[in-house]
């Protein structure tokens, strides 16, 4: 069966209140910044998602994303492929945890002017979030000669890290 795509935005206050679930696909074309940090997306994404208010009563929204990426290793220079799977849980109820003082494991998200989340912008955070520092091969698979490499470190130093990007992302969460 075909996949459908997930929608970009969703009111999760409602979603959440019809239990609502989402089992679908973005596509690679929508995730801008991801494109823009790894060579290719070599898939669909895959997202189930799902909506409800928990016990202390917060809106909540889980699930999780997958997709393959090229990327280029930093130690050898060579495409290969990463995949990146993860899992998420957010509330939109910030304020009320706050105020309650309650105690949650909730990433936290807004909603916009019109209720709603954008879907598509936290898989894709989540995504480039799940990317390492510096992507690289298993060691067994790379092709740079172990006789480069002095205590597992390589001795080289490698030229500029397109992945800077992230490190000021991950600070950010
Ligand atoms: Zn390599």
């Amino acid at each position: 069966m075909q996949k459908v795509k997930i929608p970009q935005t969703v009111d999760p206050t409602r979603s959440a209140a019809k239990r609502l679930d989402y089992d679908g696909i973005l596509v690679p074309n929508s995730l801008e910044r991801l494109t823009g940090l790894v060579e290719e997306i070599l898939s669909d994404v895959d997202v189930y998602l799902s909506f409800y208010v928990d016990l202390q009563g917060l809106t909540v929204f889980e699930g999780n994303a997958g997709t393959a990426v090229k990327c280029i290793c930093q130690r050898c220079g060579e495409p290969f492929t990463l995949d990146l799977n993860v899992d998420f849980k957010y509330t939109i109820d910030q304020k009320k945890i706050e105020n309650l003082g309650l105690t949650v494991d909730y990433d936290f998200t807004d909603v916009n002017e019109f209720g709603e989340v954008d879907i598509y912008s936290i898989i894709e955070d989540e995504l480039i979030l799940a990317i390492p520092y510096a992507p690289m091969h298993p060691i067994d698979e790379c092709l740079v000669d172990k006789a480069d490499w002095v205590n597992g470190e390589i001795v080289e130093e490698k030229k500029s890290n397109p992945f800077t990007v992230l490190n000021q992302l991950k600070s950010r969460k």
